[in-house]
């Protein structure tokens, strides 16, 4: 089968890999001019890792592998832990927390993609792509992988644009020497400020970032010049590391949560959408990039029945996006208190299996 897809983020570089090893011919447009390697780090759950194995991208020799997923009170206080090796275990497959630089630089390795080309005028019925050069692309199936401003989706669905949630985040690496550095502990702060997240990443960095309340024009948007003074006044007298790294901030990256409904089929006729352009979700459930492989292994496995892969995907993803959309983070510390880390390990280990078409048909 010929497949056009229009993005060369995770989705359309997982989705070209596992459609090359199939044996299909697989064109990818991309509408930078290079690799978008941009951002911060991404967590990888035990199915996601299954897929990377499976496509020939292993991930456990860059970033970090993950044993616990600490839950910490503002000043410190440790008030839940979830055993990560539990899911390792269970499913056979570690957790990892990797740069998304060096997931897109894995996942590309060995994929043909032509970059410089986006994708301006969609047919859907007819699987065909005006691109802005004036040359137009036709497959047998087309792929809209390209993000939550999907040109695909757009012509597939109309102008659903996925809507902001009123959270952003402020994230950046520290290479400063801290307690998590070097350990294996993925670390969430809340309290009525906001949350902080502080994850290693591999090779002395530690991602770290701070999920607060804001909206165009208001503090703490993009385009906020005091912004590094404000997390420093907002989040300055939180528990060791938080300081420190305040400290040592330089220019944060600035990354808006949006979320956007999630229709039960998302494609017509030939066209189909992969990613974030399926199904945009704020990153607090850490689900954007294993939502993608996910749908890149089974419409690789689905690509002669594009209806039964969307149904099947819409099932489960729905799940994770309800939760991430909840933004449950910032008002968890009175309840996490209360639940035994044996029971939240066991809860988590299981909603890992409930949100992967790849762990449900696995295990
Ligand atoms: C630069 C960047 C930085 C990010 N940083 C973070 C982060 O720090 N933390 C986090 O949780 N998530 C981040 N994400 C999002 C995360 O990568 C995605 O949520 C997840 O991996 C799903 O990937 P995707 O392939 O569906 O979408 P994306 O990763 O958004 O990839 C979509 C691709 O399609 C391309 N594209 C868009 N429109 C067109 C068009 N019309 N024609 C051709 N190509 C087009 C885009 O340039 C992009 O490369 C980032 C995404 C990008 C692009």
């Amino acid at each position: 089968m010929r497949v056009i897809v229009i993005g060369a983020g995770v989705a359309g570089l997982a989705l070209a890999r596992g459609l090359l090893a199939a044996g299909h011919a697989v064109e990818v447009y991309e509408e930078a001019p290079e690799p978008r390697t941009a951002g911060g780090s991404v967590t990888l759950w035990p199915g996601s890792t299954a897929i990377l194995r499976e496509l020939g991208a292993d991930c456990t020799g860059v970033g970090r592998r993950l044993e616990t997923l600490e839950s910490w009170a503002a000043d410190g206080r440790r008030l839940l832990t979830v055993d990560l090796t539990d899911a390792e275990r269970r499913y056979g497959h570690p957790n990892v927390h990797v740069a998304r630089r060096e997931l897109v630089e894995l996942l590309a390795d060995g994929v043909p993609v032509t970059y410089g080309a986006r994708a301006e005028h969609v047919q859907p019925d007819r699987a065909e792509v005006r691109l802005a050069d004036g040359r137009t692309v036709r497959g047998d199936v087309l792929v809209g992988a390209d993000g939550r401003r999907s040109a695909v989706r757009a012509a597939l669905l109309g102008d659903d644009r996925a809507k902001l949630s009123g959270w952003v985040t402020w994230q950046g690496f520290t290479t400063m020497p801290t307690a998590l550095t070097d350990a294996r502990r993925a670390v969430m702060i809340a309290g009525g400020q906001g949350v902080c997240g502080l994850i290693p990443a591999g090779e002395g960095r530690l991602l770290w970032w701070f999920d607060v309340r804001s909206a165009p024009g208001r503090p703490f948007w993009a385009d906020d010049p005091h912004v590094a003074g404000r997390l420093r006044e907002r989040f300055g007298g939180w528990a060791d590391p938080v300081p420190g790294i305040l400290g040592t901030m330089a220019e944060p990256d600035f990354f808006p949560h949006h979320k956007q409904p999630i229709p039960g089929v998302w494609g017509r006729g030939p066209t189909t959408l992969a990613g974030d352009s399926a199904h945009t979700m704020p990153p607090t459930m850490a689900q954007g990039a294993n939502q993608a492989l996910e749908d890149a292994w089974l419409l690789t496995r689905s690509i002669g029945d594009l209806r039964g892969y969307e149904r099947a995907r819409s099932r489960v993803v729905r799940k994770p996006a309800r939760m991430a959309g909840a933004n449950l983070t910032d008002r968890q510390g009175p309840i996490v208190r209360l639940i035994p880390d044996g029971l939240a390990t066991r809860v988590y280990t299981s909603m890992l299996r409930g949100y992967s078409n790849y762990l449900l048909t696995a295990s």
